[in-house]
């Protein structure tokens, strides 16, 4: 019986639903004040590493981008002792130059929700969190020159437009957010990376995208998403497989102090 502990978290979006390469996998169940995480979660080994995974959108991808539990997700997974998390998601591009089955490791992001719950602050305790820099610079930095290694192809900064959903955008909107200078669109950004900033996590998004939003004017077929969602998520996979040995030990940066000019 392996300890429920892990190191290493990984959120899996649209395409990634099945961590398939770790050792010992054991199914959990989480409990959090905030209700239940998206599935069981999976704890596996890799390499000696410890990681939970948690597909975002349950399994079978019956959670839509509005309803998905994102407190719980990561309560859960700082309850396993998780310090890293990493987040796939599938995006739209906004910009020409970053092209279907490119990757983007976001540095910004831009919060167009409407109606989620985005702290675990709720009144008695204040705690105003600092998103100047949402994520994780260690994380990021890693994630980027692995990326590069392995050979892909991936924008080292972008700003993600996080919609509710579960519609997509109109055309006016969509250009409305390129003269914003938002790089990529998605649904599931927020508040995730923020409730990881709130539980001190470190926390990095790697966005694959999909396909041109409609702004482009280019209409795609879901057949063709589907197959690039597809070799996207065995991209995640590659890189995933590389990363989880490699990631430094030793936390450098200051995602685990984050409460500590936040809380009134
Ligand atoms: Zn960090």
């Amino acid at each position: 019986m392996m300890e429920k502990r892990a190191e290493i978290g990984i959120i899996g979006g649209s395409g990634v639903y099945d961590p398939g390469l770790f050792e010992e996998v054991e199914e959990i169940k989480v409990y959090t004040p905030f209700g239940a995480p998206s599935s069981l979660i999976s704890l596996g080994t890799y390499k000696g590493v410890k990681v939970a995974f948690i597909p975002r959108h349950g399994r079978g991808h019956t959670i839509p981008p509005h309803r998905v539990n994102y407190r719980a997700n990561i309560w859960a997974l700082r309850e396993l002792g998780v310090k890293r998390v990493i987040a796939s998601s599938a995006v739209g591009s906004l910009r020409e130059d970053y092209r279907p089955g490119d990757f983007v490791i976001p540095d910004q992001f831009i919060d167009r929700t409407r109606k989620r719950l985005d702290t675990f602050y709720e009144g008695g305790q204040l705690c105003h969190i600092s998103s100047a820099d949402p994520f994780c610079p260690q994380l990021r930095e890693f994630f980027i020159g692995l990326t590069k290694e392995l050979g892909f192809q991936v924008h080292d900064r972008g700003t993600y437009v996080c919609i509710e959903g579960p519609r997509f955008s109109t055309r006016a909107e969509s250009r409305l957010f390129r003269s914003w200078g938002a790089d990529i669109i998605g649904m599931t950004l927020y508040p995730e990376c923020v409730l990881a900033r709130e539980a001190e996590l470190c926390y990095v998004s790697v966005a694959m995208v999909t396909d041109y939003d409609v702004w482009a004017e280019k209409p795609v077929s879901t057949e063709e998403v589907i197959r690039t969602m597809r070799s996207n998520a065995e991209k995640f996979k590659k890189l995933i497989m590389e990363a989880i040995p490699r990631i430094p030990k030793e936390r450098t940066c200051d995602c685990q102090h984050a409460l500590k000019d936040a809380l009134l």
